[in-house]
């Protein structure tokens, strides 16, 4: 293989983009004069057929250093990096001249975050009143009003897979699951500082360290906010929560929807899940009204509850201060900051600097006012015609699992009738939202960014609660414009692209389909097959959770997946830790799926078939799109909780493509070399 083909224009670009301290819109096009670079790495270049990933990121592999206050870097969280830049500097700019309403908010929100001076000279002020009323609780009936007090919606267990809250529980509203007409609380567990139950329950060494720190952490937190006896309650916190894990569904329990589709009314509680009055929790919590809800996860909440009634009121009254502590701990003090940043960052995650102060503002700001920050960088950076050229990219991408799909010899016609009512009624949101989420009545003050947090929690709860018996909205946004990432929505059949992923590496103006359709076309390919997938298959075109496939539709489908965890479970990321294929499913057959679609819609685009070397451009511009390094800690992490493999092994999935073996002359012996009848070909 010759070295010059290893060096394609979007691998330049993304060298030197993430060589430089700022990025933009770096035009891979005009990149490709510049000089290749020397062939003095070429024995350390791994063949494409031993590992793909390192081929086509060698250089930026070489030359690529995980910045000090992040446990991975690659070319998301590099682009996520410099649009983040931009964006402090469009809210320093406005902040100049004197904004009025929601961006008033954001930079408003942003300078309070930003003036330490205020935050140390403030202490615990704004806190205060909160930990007062958890002091203050007398009796299980009070604690109850407390629990409920502390409830906000911030899970999101379809959209954006995110089941962590440290409250006791977390609530999503959204439409039902057998009910798209309505909008419908959800009830999931939380309560645990660790990351997941294992980190409670694992017998390892890794895990047992792990415990020790976070029971000496949760004391130095309390320590901190001036409580008395703080080794005593951290070990009661600790033991609560330990019970509370216990009860705990797992990783894998969460990603099984089927499991979580139970309708409990508002008397099955009392009998369900007996030791707290939950009528007082609902009332106090909002939902008094509420007679249906959706229970995620049964076990923890009976498990819960059960906790309320027999562990001591002192140890629920530790939980709730040193969460409250917790929780807005990165709006305190730098005491506070800096110990937070000890555990969950160097300790957990092996990360071994904090971040800059901006981006933690950033990141809070879009926690607090996503839309209006999304707004202000959507007027400034989102060109009309790259929405227009995405769009025609989006369709013909939805041409091509139209075709494969009606190509499938084994589904039966009228499986592939609701499949096809699927693709034809999904919404694609490109670029930013149709609508706007705005903050009327949300008080942001310039010199208070702990009673900014907390106002705005306390809205966006009361935003989510008032969509309650209101008509279903699909096209809503569950994503800001500025965020480098897309989704699929299951239940409201609908895909977002925020418009800050529809820039280089992911997609560039000035790049050749070739490498468009393999970074970004990937990902839309990657969301679009979302709705067809193990998870997708499972709710119908109207969202509904109903099994729509036939029998025979769905042995032909497992068999096929089966593969496919197989092929991820061999995967080995440490000597004593592989791969998840279980876990990491979804997303597999998402990569799978959605890059073969991606090859073909490519493939149309041209009239035809592409030559090897076009195919080579566009497998190049899929796996330089995931370039990537993790430090050991923090891809432990992920390859125990994260339903994404690493991206290395993201990447792999390129050997069950026919294409690819013939656009890099891959040969039996090779290490990802898979005779053909190995090769997962799920559509
Ligand atoms: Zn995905």
């Amino acid at each position: 293989m010759q070295a010059s083909t290893r060096v394609t224009p979007l691998k330049l670009a993304l060298t030197l983009a993430f060589c430089g301290a700022t990025f933009g819109l770096v035009p891979a096009i005009a990149q490709q004069a510049a000089p290749a670079p020397a062939a003095q790495t070429q024995d350390a270049v791994p063949q494409p057929g031993d590992d793909f990933f390192g081929h086509v990121n060698a250089e930026w592999l070489a030359k690529t250093q995980i910045p000090a206050d992040k446990g991975s870097w690659g070319a998301g969280s590099a682009l996520g990096d410099a649009t983040n830049e931009r964006i402090v500097k469009l809210i320093d700019e406005t902040a100049a001249k004197s904004p009025t309403g929601d961006t008033r908010r954001v930079t408003d929100f942003y300078r309070s975050f930003m003036d330490e001076a205020a935050i140390e000279a403030h202490g615990l002020k704004s806190l205060k009143p909160e930990l007062e009323k958890i002091d203050a609780i007398k009796d299980k009936a009070a604690l109850v009003h407390a629990l409920a007090a502390s409830i906000r919606a911030d899970v999101d267990p379809l959209n954006s897979t995110n089941f962590y809250t440290e409250n006791l529980f977390g609530i999503w509203i959204a439409q039902g699951l057998t009910d798209p007409n309505h909008y419908t609380p959800y009830i999931l567990q939380g309560g645990l500082g660790l990351p997941d139950r294992a980190y409670y329950l694992d017998d390892n060494q890794r895990m047992h360290q792990l415990r020790t720190a976070y029971q000496a952490h949760i004391a130095a937190m309390l320590k901190l906010a001036g409580y008395s006896e703080p080794e005593t309650r951290a070990a009661r916190v600790y033991e609560l929560e330990r019970k509370l894990a216990q009860a705990h569904g797992s990783r894998e329990d969460s990603a099984d929807i089927q499991k979580a589709n139970n309708t409990w009314t508002m008397r099955d509680f009392a009998a369900k899940a007996p030791g707290m009055d939950w009528r007082a929790f609902f009332r106090a919590a909002g939902l008094g009204k509420q007679n249906k809800f959706i229970v995620y996860h049964p076990s923890a909440i009976t498990g819960s509850a059960a906790l309320v009634n027999e562990m001591p009121l002192q140890a629920w009254k530790d939980f709730l201060a040193f969460h409250t502590v917790n929780h807005f701990g990165g709006f305190l003090p730098k005491a506070f900051v800096d110990q937070r940043f000890e555990f969950y960052g160097r300790t957990m995650n092996g990360t071994p600097q904090l971040s800059p102060r901006w981006k933690r503002g950033l990141s809070a700001v879009n926690n607090a006012v996503p839309d209006a920050a999304g707004k202000m960088y959507v007027e400034r950076y989102f060109p009309a015609e790259a929405k227009a050229r995405l769009q025609t990219m989006v369709s013909n991408i939805v041409d091509s699992f139209r075709k494969r799909v009606d190509a499938l010899d084994w589904m039966a016609p009228a499986t592939k009738k609701e499949a096809q009512e699927k693709l034809r009624t999904l919404y694609v949101g490109v670029g930013y939202p149709d609508k706007w989420t705005t903050y009327d009545g949300l008080e942001i003050k310039p010199d208070d960014a702990m009673g900014n947090a907390l106002r705005a929690e306390q809205f966006h709860y009361k935003q989510q609660l008032a969509k309650l018996g209101k008509k279903v909205d699909p096209t809503e946004w569950c994503m800001p414009p500025h965020v480098v990432n897309a989704v699929n929505m299951p239940m409201q059949n609908a895909l977002n692209f925020p418009a800050a992923i529809l820039q280089p590496p992911f997609f560039d103006m000035k790049a050749s389909d070739a490498l468009n359709y393999g970074a970004i076309g990937a990902v839309i390919g990657h969301e679009i097959s979302h709705s067809f997938d193990d998870q997708g298959a499972q709710f119908d075109s109207k969202g509904r959770l109903r099994d729509w496939w036939t029998k025979e539709d769905g042995e032909h489908f497992k068999q096929a997946a089966a593969k496919l965890v197989a092929q991820y479970d061999s995967y080995e990321a440490f000597p004593d830790l592989k791969l998840n294929g279980t876990l990491t499913l979804s997303e597999n057959l998402a990569d799978l799926a959605g890059l073969a679609a991606a090859l073909d819609a490519y493939h149309v685009s041209l009239g035809g078939k592409a030559t090897p070397v076009q195919d080579r451009d566009f497998f190049n511009g899929y796996a330089a799109s995931w370039a990537n390094k993790a430090r050991d800690a923090s891809l432990r992490n992920q390859v125990m909780t994260d339903g994404h493999s690493p991206a290395k092994w993201r990447t792999y999935t390129v050997r069950n493509l026919d294409a690819w073996y013939q656009a890099y002359d891959v040969k039996p012996g090779q290490k990802l070399y898979l005779a053909p009848e190995q090769r997962v070909r799920v559509w």
